[in-house]
């Protein structure tokens, strides 16, 4: 056990990101601490979508059930011109997709952030310290310092760590302490933010997003969980952005949907929404995620769901170096698969933002299409990793792995631990002794234990996959011949 003061991660901000990556390190034992700045949640307008994929983190972490219960289903978005004709239609089919969840949610940012407290509560080896300040990083080769200034005490705090992560937001003190700078990829705006809450049930507004595309006052409206609505519309050049956020000017905007005999401001910002990707996320021990490695106008719903993808394909790499040594490769794949997966996001949320803005193309992504009938349609993009971990030679590498329901009701992910896990067909007739047995829990499941899997193992035509714990295939074994040599070449993993 580690020192008084010691711990395996020091986690630096309680966000999404923070507060996701600190309840994955916790699932897998090790030691936190987690040091935010303010004493409060964040209470200004922000993150208000997140998708399947995200949902699928939140129920590893076991808050899915809690969460439904502040959720909506997002029905999708609509793009019009000023005149109201519909330029792209975007639904969101209510079905569950492949991560076992509906592909898109409505949410409120506060009620996540006390979901991911809660469930932090129950660990005892989490330590969350608030009002507690960051205010040095030192990266000592084989641990960290950290020091910290906490609320009303007059000296620096330090702790020591084995890695740290910055989780610090836009004006990370951790990317500055290691030296990194921002690139920005070309997008900035500022824009007005509004939450409102209708206090008349005799509103009618529309169920879905609307994206609306009008060179002179580009705006977006969301309907959120609730009596909750958003609205958020660009400041021009010429404008001063604190004009337009007083109450009379907000009412003006809101006048053709809205007015304040029908509803209440609750809450409003001033955001200039950037694109920017950090030239580096990790130095030594010391890693950044979130907002803290990347920007990205928040057309999309993405940038939180980023930071959550971040941590959970970082925790699982800081869980396996705390084992069994630290592993410079394994890490290094952290930012290699990452960076090109946000990219992709950031490039085309920010395209989405010119098109709105009537300023930009509507092929702004390959997602959209026409439809027979002369409408345009789009589907959601789903970048890939970047390369990593994995024989790029592998056809099923960082392939998602289904969220199977088992006979039982319950989901594969439920059993499926902080881990790398092997599937194997029963036909393989030496599995090895490494965690196989009875339970489910085991390192190697087979088809046998669980006959469920058997139709997606025929589905990708193969004998075995190992899975990494953030369900991507991280290798296949077709059959026949060289399982010995698969499961050699692997077993760093399963160890
Ligand atoms: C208007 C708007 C709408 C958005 N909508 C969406 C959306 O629908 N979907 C989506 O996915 N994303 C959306 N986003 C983006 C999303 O809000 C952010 O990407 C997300 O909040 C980032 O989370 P984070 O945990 O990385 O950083 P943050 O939420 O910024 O958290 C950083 C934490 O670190 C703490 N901290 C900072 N410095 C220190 C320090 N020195 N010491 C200790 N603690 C420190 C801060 O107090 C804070 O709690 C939106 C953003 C905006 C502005």
């Amino acid at each position: 056990m580690p020192e008084k003061d010691d711990f395996d991660v020091v986690v630096i901000g309680l966000g999404p990101t923070g507060g996701t990556l600190a309840n994955l390190l916790a699932m897998d034992g090790l030691s936190i601490c987690v040091l935010e700045r303010e004493a409060a949640l964040y209470n200004l307008p922000r993150a208000v979508h997140f998708d399947d994929e995200i949902m699928r983190v939140f129920q590893t972490i076991g808050i899915a059930d809690r969460l439904r219960r502040h959720l909506i289903v997002n029905r999708g978005t609509k793009f019009i011109d000023p005149d109201g004709k519909v330029l792209i239609d975007w639904p969101r089919p209510r079905a569950v997709t492949e991560n076992g969840w509906q592909p898109s949610y409505r949410f409120h940012q506060p009620d996540l952030e006390r979901c991911l407290r809660r469930a932090l509560a129950k660990y005892e080896h989490v330590t969350i310290i608030s009002g507690a300040r960051t205010t040095r990083i030192r990266d000592n080769g084989d641990h960290v310092e950290i020091g910290f200034q906490q609320a009303g005490e007059a000296a620096n705090r330090v702790l020591r760590s084995r890695y740290v992560v910055g989780c610090d937001g836009a004006r990370s003190l951790t990317r500055a302490a290691m030296g990194v700078e921002m690139a920005s990829l070309g997008f900035e705006q500022t824009w007005v933010v509004i939450d409102l809450l209708l206090t008349s049930r005799a509103v009618d507004l529309p169920d879905r997003t609307i994206q609306y595309c009008n060179p002179d006052r580009p705006a977006t409206y969301c309907r959120n969980v609730g009596r909750r609505r958003r609205w958020e519309f660009a400041v021009g050049p010429d404008e001063s952005p604190e004009a337009m956020l007083k109450e009379e000017a907000i009412w003006d905007f809101l006048a053709p949907w809205v007015g304040p005999a029908s509803a209440r401001l609750e809450r409003k910002a001033i955001y200039t929404f950037k694109s920017a990707l950090a030239r580096q996320w990790q130095k030594g021990r010391v890693f950044i995620a979130g907002d803290a490695a990347h920007l990205m106008p928040p057309f999309m719903g993405q940038g939180m769901c980023a930071g959550i993808r971040d941590a959970a394909n970082l925790a699982w790499k800081i869980g396996f170096c705390t084992r069994q040594g630290h592993d410079g490769e394994l890490l290094r794949s952290y930012q290699s698969e990452r960076e090109q997966n946000v990219r992709e996001y950031i490039e085309t949320t920010s395209r989405m933002g010119e098109f709105i803005n009537a300023l930009g193309d509507a092929q702004f992504s390959n997602t959209v299409f026409a439809r027979p009938d002369g409408t345009v349609g789009m589907n959601s993009i789903t970048p890939s990793l970047g390369s990593g971990l994995g024989d790029a030679a592998d056809a099923l590498l960082n392939r998602t792995f289904t969220n199977v329901t088992l006979a039982d009701g319950s989901s594969f992910d439920r059993w499926f631990s902080t881990r790398p896990i092997l599937i194997a067909s029963s036909m393989i007739d030496n599995l090895p002794d490494i965690g196989a047995g009875t339970a489910v829990e085991g390192r190697i499941v087979t088809t046998t234990q669980l006959p469920e899997l058997a139709p997606l193992l025929a589905q990708f035509g193969v004998a075995a996959l190992l899975l990494r714990p953030d369900r991507r295939v991280l290798a296949s074994f077709p059959g026949g011949a060289g399982f010995d040599e698969f499961l050699a070449a692997n077993r760093m993993l399963l160890s």
